[in-house]
């Protein structure tokens, strides 16, 4: 029997297969400790009877807590909307149930515990020597009757030596799918509109030393025959030091490896030499997070270089690695300063260009400070940044950033408000679509499902109304259908 129960998964669309990383590095950590912690992945696909026939094989005398990785869930959906089932079970299975994660108090759940927030390694062990009598009362506070413990403040895990994941046989691991892994965590940076937690991070005490990178890229490798992989972090290129530590690891691997991960563009015009480190090493998507290409807007936001050195920065990586480097591309509508003119105007750059495979357009959120945990610069002062904003914050269930909920103020500006930025961003996504080719995060995604990303390019320019839907759909059909059988029936 399992000391902790936790579920989780990562579900952004029917034709992309993800893999979350959280609720695995919480189990590494807690077994460390001796403590014995089974995952539940695939949540978005579980019936209530399949959640309630995991707990049922799963939960014991000795169980401590039920745990919920919120990180991509949409909480409204698929937690608060089930209130009445989850109420019975935390009856029934009489043991506290943990919410964490990105997402832990976006929804109030009257039917759970403890809400922790943050990067949670630390306090869930506290939690849990605590529950199981080994530990002091962890540093929480009263949450409308809960408790609720703020890991990043409480429980820093300041100690980066050992933050890897063991993966295990059941986690169902194919050679062909792609992992999550860890490389820093925070970012130096502090963009305006960016509400990632510990940004403004003071250079390379953020990142994981080198031994546990390579144990883990050997590991996994001896374990399940993995070479793909997306790289997390927040900005990985953000030093020379950084990539050439990373370059110095996955070269002396004896295999080699592909990757997905953030890369800053201004940091490519910085650091032209960047490019050669991160294609040798196997960058295969990269994802920029371009977001305007208006220079008043950028300059508001905090991006650095001009829009054209950026985009003759994305120009040179794609040339440089003779198309190894799938681009992606991320825009936010409804900047300081940028109206719709100039959107569209950056609409006709983007889709006229070249380097740039695949690009998405996001509203600008502004978030509620009362529900959300971290905060942008815009989130907590948006009169500094040009924005009236509505006293009242509204849950939104869909948000037009994916498929997720958030509480978000509506606001408006001398050129846009929340309502039409949205609209634009939504129509500018359903008129790009059939012109989009895969890039970035997607390439581990789809290569899970069986595509062969480059060999989609050499067939058809990577176009991705082209993908082998059919099959990659079945594929991933069957890796959660064996999963649910062997794991949960
Ligand atoms: S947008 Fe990227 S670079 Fe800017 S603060 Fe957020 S994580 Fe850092």
């Amino acid at each position: 029997m399992y000391h902790a129960i936790i579920f989780t998964g990562l579900d952004v669309g029917s034709k992309n297969y993800f893999r979350p990383l959280g609720a695995y590095r919480i189990r590494t950590e807690l077994e460390s400790k001796g403590y014995k912690v089974k995952v539940i992945d695939y949540f978005h696909n579980l019936e209530d009877e399949h959640i309630e026939t995991a707990l049922d094989k799963y939960v014991g005398k000795e169980t401590l807590w039920v745990g919920f990785s919120t990180t991509f869930f949409n909480t409204s959906e698929l937690l608060a909307k089930r209130s009445p089932f989850f109420e019975r079970l935390r009856k029934k299975y009489s043991v506290p149930f943990v919410m964490g994660g990105a997402k832990s108090i976006v929804e109030y759940l009257d039917w759970a515990d403890i809400f922790i927030t943050g990067y949670a390694d630390d306090a869930t062990v506290a939690v849990t020597n605590y529950l199981a009598d080994k530990g002091p009362t962890p540093v929480w506070r009263d949450y409308k009757g809960k408790k609720v413990i703020d890991s990043n403040h409480q429980y820093d895990k300041k100690d980066l030596s050992n933050i890897g994941v063991v993966w295990k046989p059941e986690d169902g691991i194919d050679s062909r799918q792609a992992l999550p892994m860890e490389i820093a965590r925070g970012c130096i940076f502090n963009c305006a509109f960016c509400n990632f937690p510990l940004n403004n991070k003071t250079k390379f005490d953020y990142v994981r030393v080198k031994d546990d990178m390579q144990n883990e890229f050997i590991r996994n490798y001896e374990n399940f025959g993995t070479t793909s992989y997306w790289l997390m972090d927040d900005t990985y290129n953000d030093s020379m030091q950084k990539l050439e530590l990373m370059h110095d690891i996955i070269t002396s691997l004896p295999f080699k490896i592909k990757f997905d991960t953030y890369v800053k563009p201004e940091l490519l015009v910085r650091w032209p030499d960047q490019i050669d480190l991160l294609v040798e090493t196997g960058l295969r998507g990269a994802s920029f997070g371009v977001e305007s290409l208006n220079t008043r807007a950028r300059q508001a936001i905090q991006k650095g270089a001009n829009a054209d050195k950026v985009l003759d920065a994305i120009t040179s990586m794609k040339q440089k690695s003779n198309g190894q480097v799938k681009v992606q591309c991320n825009f936010i509508v409804g900047l300081p300063y940028e109206d719709e003119k100039s959107i569209w105007k950056t609409h006709e750059t983007v889709i006229n260009h070249d380097a740039i495979d695949w690009w998405n357009w996001y509203p600008l959120l502004i978030h509620s400070k009362d529900h959300h945990e971290y905060h942008s610069p815009i989130d907590r002062d948006p009169a500094k940044y040009g924005y009236e904003v509505a006293s009242t914050p509204v849950l939104i269930k869909n948000t037009g950033a994916g498929k997720t909920n958030a509480w978000n103020t509506m606001w408006r500006n001398d050129y846009m408000n929340s309502m039409t930025a949205g609209k634009l961003a939504g129509k500018l996504r359903n008129m790009d679509q059939p012109l989009l080719k895969i890039g970035g995060w997607s390439c581990g995604s789809y290569e899970s499902l069986g595509v062969d990303v480059d060999k989609h390019y050499e067939t058809f320019d990577g176009m991705e109304k082209d993908l082998p839907i059919d099959s990659m759909l079945q594929n991933k059909k069957k890796i959660i259908d064996d999963y649910i059988q062997k794991e949960i029936v």
